[in-house]
């Protein structure tokens, strides 16, 4: 086994069944009813014996109709993450990221025996564009992950900062824009002016985290050559069908994406009164926020209630940082319920 696997530290997820789950920025909601049932109808009929097709062809039309991205320029992975690592496989390293920021793209680097460097964001969470030139230039970097809206912070880095590191590097810059409904904003309308730029996207925050499907786009000769790398199956039959049916529904989509960044607006307001609590801005469907007290025990408190999110409890910038995301109005209040328990009693 190389050195740098058994190095790994596995992406695991907590899996203690909860009453709230409000660890992995998924859509609480569930479809109505009638969807549902289209939905069942179209996997009834999928032809399972077959492989999938290979190019997910319809699938491709009904994202190209949900959010304006040319299927010529498109390509689908199961989950983003299957991008990242294509992505990743195809580039090369040496791999530049702020941090803190998602942990795959460190994870799929160091497993394909990559480099991976760092530059910290600054103390408001946001890009030192200077800062990642430089290191982008000194360390010759081969790729940049920028993740916007960021997570664990849950911003979105200042627009100038990004626009200065797509344009003055040369490495190819990807734009993970995973969380962009709950922020309403978007680099996609700038994309053909950069060649050099990659931008994912993922149906997982919408309501089908289950389906895995991830979504790439950047210039066509980028698409060509990953999908060289691409795994000829890689969209299940079964997730193919069930999201062009879903698909379909773009109004309960829209509904829901309201409904959560209302939600989210009413849990910030609600954690920013607490006190010994600091709550961060969030443009995504979580929110990161600080405890002044030992955040590992509030987590713990959380969890024996049947409450589940996620500790980032460690030394440096996320010291004494808990992540939760924004769940139902009866979650969130069941949520903040035991969270003021936990504080008072700590
Ligand atoms: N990018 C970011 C920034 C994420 O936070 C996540 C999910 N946690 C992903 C990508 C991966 O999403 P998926 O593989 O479900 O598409």
């Amino acid at each position: 086994m190389k050195p740098e696997v058994r190095k790994l530290k596995a992406y695991t997820l907590d899996d203690t069944t909860v009453r709230v789950k409000l660890d992995a920025m998924e859509n609480p909601y569930s479809l109505p009813s009638e969807v549902k049932q289209e939905i069942a109808d179209a996997v009834k009929v999928a032809a399972i014996n077959r492989y999938p097709d290979p190019s997910a062809a319809k699938l491709k039309v009904s994202i190209a109709d949900l959010w304006g991205i040319g299927t010529q320029r498109m390509i689908l992975g199961n989950g983003s993450d299957e991008l990242i690592q294509y992505i990743i496989m195809a580039f090369g390293g040496p791999v530049l990221i702020p941090t803190p920021t998602f942990t795959i793209y460190r994870i799929l680097t160091k497993s394909l025996s990559q480099d991976i460097v760092t530059v910290p964001l600054s103390r408001n969470f946001d890009l030192d564009a200077n800062k990642m030139l430089k290191t982008a230039k000194a360390i010759k970097a081969k790729l940049i992950f920028l993740a916007c809206p960021n997570n664990p912070t849950g911003n979105r880095f200042s627009e100038d900062a990004v626009l200065k590191i797509l344009k003055k590097s040369d490495t190819a810059v990807v734009i993970d824009e995973a969380y962009f409904s709950f922020s309403g904003k978007t680099f996609l309308p700038i994309l053909k002016d950069y060649p050099n730029m990659i931008i994912l996207r993922t149906l997982s925050k919408l309501g089908f985290a289950g389906l895995r499907i991830g979504v790439l786009t950047a210039a066509p000769k980028v698409v060509e050559y990953l999908n060289k790398i691409r795994l000829p199956y890689n969209i299940n039959t079964l997730s193919q069908a069930a999201a062009v049916t879903a698909l379909r529904r773009k109004d309960v989509l829209n509904r829901q994406t309201s409904s959560l960044i209302s939600a989210r607006q009413r849990l910030y307001n609600a954690l920013s009164e607490l006190n010994g609590i600091t709550a961060y801005p969030s443009e995504s469907n979580f929110i990161l926020f600080r405890t002044t007290i030992d955040a590992t025990a509030i987590y713990e408190k959380l969890k024996e209630s049947g409450i589940l999110i996620t500790n980032f409890n460690k030394q440096g910038v996320l010291k004494n940082c808990l992540r939760v995301t924004v769940g139902t109005s009866e979650e969130n209040g069941e949520f903040l319920k035991v969270l003021k328990n936990a504080l008072d009693t700590a």
